[in-house]
């Protein structure tokens, strides 16, 4: 059977994967709303929180600690939002679990969620310029592989 899952593409995983920690993966969204902003899914493509195994979730909230401290050093974040939509009827689209962590600051230029309360200008966020995009990506790896 061929896995059509869009989180298990090859070429999404050629471009937007930051690092495989354990049983877990990072990805770097297609559109981030800002620049502290990743999605945190197993492995495994499983579609929901129950459907993990235990050593996925300790995987799981081991890098979210770890991507604190890195965006506390990149971004100087001191809070997160870390979530995740399960379930169709709770806004889950893509059937592959995963968390969403969007770091915050006191001085922060965007509120993420009002990008994410906003329709409109959730689906006409611009697109990171691709230099920005590789450049974060690959400063949010070396920082999670020191932590
Ligand atoms: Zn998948």
């Amino acid at each position: 059977m061929i896995n059509t899952c869009s989180f298990c593409d090859p070429e999404t995983i050629a471009k937007q994967e930051i690092v495989v920690s354990g049983s877990v993966r990072v990805l770097y969204p297609r559109k981030p709303i800002i620049s502290a902003n990743v999605m945190i899914m197993p492995v495994r493509c499983v579609e929901h929180i129950q459907d993990l195994s235990d050593d996925e979730i300790k995987d799981m909230f081991s890098i979210v600690k770890k991507l604190f401290l890195s965006f506390k050093d990149i971004y100087g974040i001191t809070g997160y939002n870390f979530f995740a939509n399960d379930g169709r009827v709770a806004g889950q689209h893509v059937p592959h679990m995963h968390f969403h962590f969007y770091g915050r600051s006191e001085d922060e230029a965007v509120d993420p969620f009002d990008v994410l309360g906003d329709k409109d200008r959730y689906q006409n966020r611009p697109r990171m310029p691709e230099d920005e995009y590789r450049k974060n990506i690959d400063q949010i790896k070396n920082s999670l592989l020191s932590q």
